[in-house]
């Protein structure tokens, strides 16, 4: 082929291009498998699922994989609703809180004006926003890291924060959620709990009152079970109605067997579950004490992560030398927060290994 034939060709198929969506996707932290390693860099559950759940796991009938799954979830929807105490019809269920937040993003803000978030926050929103081409603005948190609720009472498309949010495990309390929600009836306030189980008030009795508040948690932190991909909203049945129709719109089927079977397993094992997150918020108080003493300062989490700065080194740098010995923590280089590092909580024994690695490798670089 002749060569200006073959540009010629090349710059006519470009055209395409003018019709992409094009988006900048979320980057979430890596999933290293190495032996040995530590990995407290995504705020997976440091323990096993409940035991229910992987004697159940073992004896999964595979025959039964030929057929569809329940579009509907029903088990699961029926066993969220009777733990949380509301009707079957407030609950939905998604492919992790991701998917659930993402359908709430295309179901609930459709209004010309901004969707409001924090700057500092889950760094997915403003990607959904982007995807579905939503207007979205950004409020500062304050100096202490937390939420202004004066910042929520501007004209706006909708409403989302995480409490505890992320990254900086800072709980707002109950009344400071009610203030956001009953200042915003017009719209849809999403509060995301993914870390709530680790010592927070949820915001679920709130619904009863307000018909424009949807709670969203996962069991991707205090279940164990971000493997699986679960995630559920409780809300009024008419929010609930609605996101169905836009799921329903989408694709039908998206939560496999397994996980339907496995998630009510999960809820069943209560008394499981609230000795893990004991345990956890156990060993995240024991740490905030090291690190203290190790020259670290740090919003006082609520979360199973601790979001922390050292006074004199560098929080690239601590990430660097952490990571060459396999521990595994998050870092962003993004305004604001480039001079922190979220630890997830582990298991006790992981963060002995954490304090051991930071108290030596900050000795010597001080003396450096
Ligand atoms: C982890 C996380 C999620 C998503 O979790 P899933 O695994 O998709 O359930 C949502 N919101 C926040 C704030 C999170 O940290």
């Amino acid at each position: 082929m002749k060569k200006g034939r073959r540009n010629a060709w090349a710059v006519q198929n470009m055209k395409w291009e003018e019709n992409i969506r094009r988006v900048v996707p979320y980057v979430a932290g890596e999933q290293p498998n190495k032996p040995g390693m530590i990995k407290l860099n995504t705020n997976e559950c440091p323990y096993p699922p409940a035991p229910g759940v992987q004697k159940l796991a073992a004896q999964l009938d595979c025959d039964r994989l030929r057929l569809y799954p329940d579009a509907h979830t029903a088990p699961l929807v029926e066993a969220l609703a009777e733990y949380y105490r509301v009707k079957p019809g407030q609950v939905f269920v998604g492919v992790g809180s991701d998917d659930v937040i993402s359908m709430a993003f295309l179901t609930f803000f459709n209004g010309k004006e901004p969707v409001l978030f924090p700057d500092v926050t889950y760094s997915f929103y403003d990607v959904w926003a982007e995807l579905y081409r939503i207007p979205y603005k950004t409020c500062a948190l304050d100096e202490s890291w937390h939420i202004r609720p004066e910042d929520y009472k501007q004209p706006n498309g909708g409403v989302i924060f995480p409490n505890p949010n992320a990254p900086t495990g800072l709980l707002e309390s109950l009344d400071r959620v009610e203030e956001i929600v009953r200042a915003n009836r017009d719209v849809v306030v999403i509060v995301d709990e993914a870390y709530i189980d680790f010592g927070g008030v949820s915001a679920l009795p709130l619904i009863e009152r307000y018909d424009n508040l949807l709670v969203v948690q996962t069991f991707s932190k205090s279940r164990a079970m971000a493997g699986l991909r679960i995630g559920f909203c409780i809300g009024n049945e008419k929010l609930i109605g609605y996101l169905n129709d836009v799921k329903y719109s989408f694709n039908s089927y998206t939560m496999n067997l397994p996980a339907q079977v496995l998630g009510v397993e999960a809820v069943r094992d209560d008394a499981y579950f609230k000795a893990t997150t004991a345990r956890i918020i156990a060993t995240r108080e024991r740490v905030k004490g090291e690190l203290k003493e190790l020259g670290f300062t740090f919003p006082d989490s609520s979360a199973n992560f601790i979001f922390a700065s050292h006074k004199e080194i560098p929080a690239q740098k601590i990430f660097q030398a952490l990571r060459q010995k396999d521990i595994y923590v998050r870092h962003w280089d993004k305004p604001r927060i480039s001079d922190y590092l979220r630890i997830t909580v582990g298991t006790d024994g992981e963060m002995d290994r954490l304090i051991a690695f930071l108290r030596d490798y900050l000795a010597e670089t001080k003396r450096e």
